[in-house]
């Protein structure tokens, strides 16, 4: 069985080597469906009992990486030096250098990493993070799953 949960955060990135404006300097309304995978947990009267994982603890656990990594953040490619100069010299801001130019298919493939160890199989049910689907506008995802 898999379930879900999504989390938003507002975030900046540039993609440097784009053709056209994602080049230039901006920022997104990120959405995340953060699902993962297990059989039900049968262990009688336990507060588990018939789910995969409470749906609090996914938010919790996406959401304190999330917020307090991503939200309000720049994410700024390694290679992308007049970035890295700018946020040297500058005070204020939140980057997140990174080792990749940050699509959206690099960055959900980035969250799945950051994610997929925070979720432990309490139960024995074969809990794991089975998916990353990362929103950048309201009709574009990438979707990233555990293989
Ligand atoms: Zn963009």
């Amino acid at each position: 069985m898999k379930i879900g949960k999504v989390i938003q955060w507002d975030m900046g990135h540039r993609v440097l080597n784009h053709r056209s404006v994602c080049k230039g300097l901006h920022g997104h309304r990120y959405k995340a469906e953060i699902c993962v995978e297990g059989d039900l947990v049968e262990k009688k009267d336990a507060s588990e009992e018939g789910m995969v994982i409470d749906f609090a603890d996914i938010k919790k656990t996406a959401q304190k990486f999330i917020q307090e990594e991503l939200d309000h953040a720049f994410m700024v490619w390694e290679k992308d030096i007049e970035l890295l100069e700018f946020f040297k010299n500058s005070k204020g801001h939140k980057p997140v250098i990174v080792p990749f130019t940050p699509t959206a298919e690099n960055v959900a493939a980035y969250i799945f990493n950051q994610l997929k160890d925070k979720f432990t199989d309490v139960f024995k049910t074969g809990l794991h993070l089975q998916s990353v689907k990362l929103w950048e506008t309201p009709s574009s995802y990438a979707l990233y799953e555990s293989e």
